[in-house]
Order: C-alpha cells, then sequence, then structure tokens
C-alpha cells in the first residue's frame, strides 16, 4: 500500500502530466481507501482550476 506521500505526489504531478496507467491505478485506489487524500484531491483540483483561470487572465494581449 503506498504512503499518503507517494499519493499526495501524484495529485501533484497530474496536474503537470499525465500520469501512467499503474500510478492512476495506485492513486485510485488510494482516494477510495482514504478520506483524508480525498479532501486533498479536491483540493488540488480547485488550486489547478484557479491557477489555470488566472494565467488565462493575466495572458498579455498582443495587438
Ligand atoms: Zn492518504
Amino acid at each position: 500500500m503506498q504512503s499518503c506521500k507517494r499519493a499526495t505526489e501524484l495529485m501533484s504531478q497530474q496536474l503537470d502530466r499525465e500520469l501512467s496507467g499503474s500510478e492512476k491505478l495506485s492513486l485510485k485506489m488510494h482516494l477510495f481507501m482514504c478520506r483524508h487524500c480525498r479532501k486533498c484531491d479536491a483540493q488540488f483540483k480547485v488550486l489547478h482550476r484557479l491557477a489555470s483561470a488566472r494565467s488565462q487572465v493575466d495572458k498579455p494581449d498582443k495587438d
């Protein structure tokens, strides 16, 4: 069983790159069993959405 630390790393990495099949599966399994990490995962998704929304706003509008 992977640790919460490893699960958190995968959550962070999946924002930057596509996880491999086994990485996705182990993260999914961990989230299924660990309430704490489910909460973290939800927060990661919110943060990522905010960050990408902001980078679109900050994009310089060249004319
Ligand atoms: Zn966990």
